[in-house]
């Protein structure tokens, strides 16, 4: 049963849309455990129902026309216990309920299995058998296995939107709503521009055609370099591998020749296909055709063929130097935006962006919120080629992306915008006002930034300086790592646009989801491997290329601070400490340079840091907590996967208590204590972290005049006790519900963006 199990499920995720997907389950559950009747039922949230979707056994105009409460039936039984529900005689059982319109009178034993995502019963998958008898435990593990699967399926469908098409039963036209998180605030209105990683073979399908001679001549180069790779490679592994291994690599070459593979791409090409979709089109067909064969040995080989097909694609794509053409209003949508491409795209054409890979602290969100884009992110099952040209709207408020919106929405949604206009004109006006409490107490508003494109906003909101420049960000857009030169005059160029201002310079962070194109790290469990200062102290040679440079740049300036990212204990800090201290004397002493120390600071976002601060801040003049990472590392939840979202809350207790014990070591050393991470720059976080004593709290842009509002209109006097209630909450929602509670006027929850207006409406 493993084997159609599996063949089961294949075709499943395999099917074009959630109708033909159950209308397979149906049928090949039926005939899989020999019973007369499978069918799905699914919850309508609507009418709050269980709806019968597909059957196989029972009558088929009972399809969408019978459905069935909580309170009614096995049905509703499995779906409330959450359990399966397995009986001989389902006509005695006093929850069964006769629907003549199903025929089912004639059906005496009954195996129900919810169907559950993420807590949430979706529907209720049942077998029926005409003759008496008890489905035995692996007939009954068969079902649970395969609802676990359909969930996914349905879950999909459900974000997608093809779900509530399948229950209306409705027309293309209709609007789809898409769930995910809110990335970056606000609203945009848009077309969407499909972002498609280079090689991927799903989204080549719509690639236009250049012309047959043009698309055969890069066909056949792409062939020829990826015949002699692989001949390369025959021969460097010659002396280790087996006569039997090498008939691998002719089999490769002899699948590309003209009467293979390359007969139907050039068949297609000719047909006026461009050669990347027909490519595509063929390699994606043989692997279906190979995944679907019962031989375990020959289903593997449909590996060997998307291999070999992806690396004959990016050969096409290479010669091809895509070019991106962006329209006005662009809304960029892809499987797994990168924040590089924020660095290729013109800013002025781009309003928003939707990704379906990623969360609110992925460096895409934080990069997103610091330039001002509304985005969404996390979108399960977004299908992103199919979105190619449509107008959408992003709200990156509540994380939703609406596609054909009805004119309610779009009519919404512009009000939104003017709103949001309106408030930022508003705000505008506390620029150069004074971060203070109502009751005077001063601390210092800073911004995290990356790139050169945010400055101005910066500035235009009134920073009183970086907080956290993220370094690595310029690292991000190149093809190899910057020389000291190059790192020289972008640092200077970021310096010199905020004197006299503070910068702080955040060593390279990379590792974890932060990745450069040209030093891939493949590690099992990326966040708790080679990141941030581990790296670069195991590469001095590039640790000391950029203290050198940060250090030049800051000539005659002297507004330039260090930080050091992901330290986790004291002799990792000396180290860095020694390394920027051999630098600063290197280049004061040996080359002349007339510089001033600048101040020194080490980032608290490890657990084993939040014990050790004092001995850190012994060390160093600041510290600065990474509020982000802290929040991963101290509840174990990855801040980039969707599935535990609900889990990842940096005004949790435990994060609460370790950032209040972190400012009373920094201040019992006589230091400074900031936060840069996300939660600074939410206002209801700001709060707190003012009534801990933080003295600086660095944020995107876009948030920071709506936190000076809020805080030059509340009392630290207030704030205080506020402060000590939630350190003893028990957790974080009971947190959030606190510091709301104590924001009573609508003008500041406005501030605080609890919006009872418009925003959060439906
Ligand atoms: C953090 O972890 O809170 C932080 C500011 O660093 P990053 O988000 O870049 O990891
Ligand atoms: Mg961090």
């Amino acid at each position: 049963m493993l084997g159609e199990l599996r063949s089961i499920v294949q075709q499943v995720n395999e099917s074009p849309d959630l109708g033909v997907a159950l209308e397979t389950i149906v049928r090949r559950v039926k005939h899989a455990m020999s019973v007369s009747v499978c069918s799905v039922y699914l919850f309508d949230p609507d009418t709050k129902r269980y709806v019968l979707m597909a059957t196989n056994g029972l009558k088929r105009k009972a399809v969408r026309n019978v459905s069935l409460s909580r309170n009614e039936g096995l049905v509703g039984l499995v779906a409330t216990r959450e359990e399966p529900i397995n009986i001989e005689a389902a006509d005695a059982h006093p929850a069964f309920q006769y629907i003549p319109e199903t025929g089912e009178e004639r059906f005496s034993s009954f195996l129900g299995v919810p169907i559950i995502h993420h807590r949430r019963v979706l529907g209720v998958l049942v077998v029926q058998q005409r003759v008496k008898r008890r489905f035995d435990e692996n007939e009954e593990a068969f079902l649970i296995t395969l609802s676990a699967q359909l969930a996914g399926v349905i879950a999909h469908a459900e974000s997608t939107g093809d779900l509530r098409r399948l229950t209306a039963n409705d027309s293309e036209n209709q609007e789809i709503e898409y769930h995910g998180l809110p990335g970056a605030p606000g609203v945009a209105i848009g077309n969407v521009v499909v972002i498609s990683p280079l090689a991927d073979l799903y989204a080549s399908s719509a690639v236009k055609a250049r012309g047959v001679k043009l698309e055969l001549e890069t066909f056949h180069s792409a062939v020829e370099r990826a015949r002699s790779h692989i001949r390369e490679m025959e021969r460097s592994l010659s002396a280790h591998i087996s006569d039997q291994e090498r008939l691998l690599f002719t089999a490769y070459v002899q699948m590309l020749d003209d009467h293979n593979l390359g007969k139907e791409v050039l068949e297609r090409i000719r047909e006026g296909v461009s050669a990347q979709s027909a490519w595509s089109e063929v390699i994606l067909q043989h692997c279906k055709h190979f995944e679907a064969m019962d031989d375990p040995y020959l289903r593997e080989r449909a590996v060997d063929i998307r291999d070999l097909g992806k690396r004959v694609l990016s050969y096409m794509q290479e010669t091809e130097e895509r070019e991106l053409e962006v329209p006005d209003q662009a809304v960029l949508v892809g499987e797994d935006l990168s924040p590089d491409i924020l660095g290729s795209i013109d800013r002025d054409k781009l309003v928003g962006l939707v990704s379906a890979k990623g969360s609110v602290n992925s460096h895409l969100s934080i990069l997103a919120r610091a330039m001002g884009i509304p985005t969404v992110v996390g979108v399960e099952g977004l299908k992103a080629s199919r979105l190619r040209g449509e107008k959408v709207i992003v709200d990156g408020y509540r994380g939703y992306m609406y596609v054909n919106a009805t004119d309610e929405h779009i009519e919404h949604f512009l009000n939104v915008q003017v709103e949001d206009k309106a408030l930022n004109a508003e705000l505008e006006v506390l620029r150069d006002e004074p971060a203070v409490t109502a009751d005077n107490h001063r601390y210092r508003l800073l911004v995290n930034t990356g790139l050169m494109a945010d400055v101005q906003m910066s500035i235009e909101r009134g920073a009183e300086g970086v907080g956290l420049f993220r370094s690595e960000v310029p690292f991000f857009m190149r093809q190899r790592f910057p020389t000291e030169e190059e790192q020289r005059q972008y640092y200077r160029e970021l310096l010199e646009a905020f004197s006299p201002r503070p910068v702080v310079m955040r060593t390279l962070d990379i590792g974890g989801d932060k990745a450069l194109p040209y030093f891939p790290i493949q590690e099992a469990n990326p966040f708790l491997g080679w990141r941030g200062i581990r790296i670069t102290l195991d590469h001095p040679e590039l640790f000391l290329a950029q203290v050198r440079a940060m250090l030049k740049a800051s000539l005659d300036l002297d507004n330039l601070a260090i930080l050091l990212p992901m330290i986790s204990g004291v002799p990792e800090l000396e180290s860095a400490l020694t390394l920027i201290r051999r630098a600063f004397s290197e280049l004061t002493e040996e080359e002349g340079y007339d510089l001033v120390m600048p101040s020194l600071g080490a980032m608290i976002e490890v657990p084993s840091a939040v014990f050790l601060a004092r001995e850190f801040a012994k060390r160093v003049d600041f510290l600065s907590v990474g509020s982000n990472d802290l929040t991963q590392y101290i509840l174990a939840v990855d801040r980039n996967n969707p599935r535990v979202v609900d889990l990842y809350d940096a005004m949790h207790p435990a994060v609460l208590g370790a950032m209040n014990h972190v400012v009373k070591c920094a201040h019992a050393e006589g230091k400074v204590a900031g936060v840069c991470g996300e939660i600074a720059g939410d206002p209801l976080g700001a709060m707190l972290l003012v009534a801990m004593g933080y003295d600086t709290l660095s944020m995107n842009a876009s948030n920071l005049l709506r936190v000076k509002a809020l805080l030059r209109q509340l009392n630290l006097s207030d704030l205080k006790p506020l402060l000590r209630d939630v350190l003893h909450s028990s957790d974080s929602d009971l947190v959030r519900q606190k510091v709301s509670a104590f924001i009573t006027a609508p003008e500041l929850r406005r501030l605080a963006q609890m919006g009872d207006g418009v925003k959060t409406h439906h």
